[in-house]
């Protein structure tokens, strides 16, 4: 009865509307690490969008109204054109993302200034994740820290709360996440019981939904962002694949969002009518 009661009362967050006007380029499958969390079940196939599907991606963007392109893999920095494709984006004017795992610094450097924002994976399987750590005052482009928590990298509230505080600390932007339980690995790490146990006693009206997962503030006012109270409804994102294909990650959660939101059903079906065009445009 009580989950039910927290279900029906998530509030919709301002970020998921945001969210249709970014366009997510998988460059790349492949990735240099090899987490066992990984969401990704394809992820070490090597194959790497060429330049001609970049160029025909920009510019459907463009002609499309999209603002934001999201350099997106796999790992995004081992495609050795990955420095020239952000500054193409960038030349068409678009606001550029990149989510990394910073494993190459090298390449990261040479980004820097290039990129609007880099989103910093910490990897919780990894006994050193101090490279994650980067000084903003030594950085042009925004940083921001997305730490994927389980309780043997913190095993106190305390202790993730510190991490956050240090994060900001070096000026970057940090956000909360546990994993999604894909596999028999993120199934027993995802619980962080002490994020549980906080989700279970917050007050009702300071839960939202972010990215399609219940979110919540922790005291410090970062959003901690729970897998394990998933809202179902996949990621409403648009996404293309490095041989140009289109992923619908949008189609079939379209009706679990105008049951929860009425109200978007009009930004719904404009990014639906994208959606079209963007297939046609691949044909
Ligand atoms: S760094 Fe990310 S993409 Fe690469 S294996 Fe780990 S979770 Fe998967």
């Amino acid at each position: 009865m009580e989950k039910n009661k927290l279900e029906y009362k998530v509030k919709s967050h301002p970020f998921e509307i945001l969210n249709l006007d970014e366009l997510f380029i998988t460059i790349t499958l492949n990735c240099n690490a090899n987490c066992p969390y990984c969401i990704n079940d394809n992820v070490h196939t090597p194959v790497m969008m060429n330049q001609e599907t970049f160029t025909k991606t920009l510019n459907f963007a463009k002609e499309n109204g999209f603002s934001t392109i999201y350099l997106h893999g796999g790992e995004p920095t081992i495609h050795p054109s990955v420095i020239d494709y952000a500054k193409q984006a960038k030349e068409y004017g678009f606001t550029v993302k990149m989510f990394t795992n910073a494993i190459k610094m090298d390449v990261l450097e040479k980004l820097d200034g290039i990129l609007d924002i880099i989103f910093l994976s910490f990897r919780p399987n990894l006994s050193d994740n101090s490279s994650i750590f980067l000084s903003q005052a030594d950085w042009k482009s925004k940083l921001l820290l997305q730490l994927l928590t389980t309780e043997e990298c913190f095993p106190t509230l305390d202790s993730l709360i510190d991490i956050t505080e240090k994060a900001r600390d070096l000026g970057m932007m940090v956000n909360v996440n546990t994993m999604n339980p894909i596999d028999q690995y993120s199934y027993e790490h995802q619980l962080v019981k002490y994020l549980e146990k906080m989700f279970r006693e917050i007050s009702i009206d300071k839960i939202f939904c972010m990215s399609n997962k219940a979110a919540f503030r922790l005291p410090n006012g970062v959003v901690a962002r729970l897998s394990n109270k998933s809202l179902n409804l996949g990621h409403l994102k648009f996404n293309v694949e490095p041989d140009g294909t289109i992923l619908d990650h949008f189609a079939h959660n379209r009706t679990n969002y105008i049951q929860k939101k009425p109200e978007i059903e009009t930004e719904l079906t404009k990014s639906e009518k994208r959606l079209v065009l963007l297939r046609e445009y691949y044909k």
